[in-house]
């Protein structure tokens, strides 16, 4: 089993529905969910910063299959959660990423890249993943999630959400 970190969003329809019912597909994918963070609202970063406010959260779990296979299962969630690939970057029901698989650097771009490469400029990333393992330690950069929150240059709002999370 490989100790694996996925990153979730939604900003279109129930948002909090959404990530919630994303958790409860991977729960039954095999993904051994074991810890979720708080849900926190988000501003959009990027590309597309006209769109609305983000639900985000991090969670940890137990994976026995591959990256590959894993990114499978997320592809599978978010298509059974109805996401349509309309605009990059754009809004969504459901967005999965995959932050961390175990100490892997996969680095097979388009398809793959693990640690995914936006984490240390994303606070809605960062500040989740140090609400549920502040000590982690990214392969590739050797820093904690702790250290990339304090030195991260992304000054985006993140806020608890006032709602229930998981
Ligand atoms: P974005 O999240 O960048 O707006 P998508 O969610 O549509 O866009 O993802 C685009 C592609 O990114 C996916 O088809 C997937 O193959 C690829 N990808 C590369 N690395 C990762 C990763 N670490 N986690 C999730 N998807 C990834
Ligand atoms: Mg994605």
């Amino acid at each position: 089993m490989t100790r694996v970190f996925l990153g979730l969003g939604s900003n279109l329809g129930d948002r909090c529905g959404n990530l919630r019912a994303a958790i409860d597909l991977l729960r039954r994918s095999a993904v051994d969910v074991d810890r979720v963070s708080s849900f926190y609202e988000t501003e959009p970063v990027g590309p597309v910063a006209d769109q609305p406010a983000f639900l985000n959260c991090t969670l940890s779990a137990r994976y026995g299959g591959s990256a590959e296979a894993l990114l499978t299962v997320t592809k599978g969630v978010e298509e059974q959660l109805g996401r349509e690939r309309t605009v990059a970057k754009g809004p969504r029901t459901i967005d999965l990423d995959i932050l961390y698989y175990g100490d892997a650097v996969i680095d097979d771009p388009p398809a793959l890249s693990v640690p995914h490469p936006s984490i240390p400029e994303r606070r809605f990333v960062l500040v989740p993943m140090n609400e549920i393992e502040p000590g982690w330690s990214h392969p590739a950069l050797g820093r904690t999630q702790r250290e990339l929150l304090e030195s991260t240059a992304d000054t985006s709002g993140v806020s608890l959400w006032e709602g229930e999370g998981e």
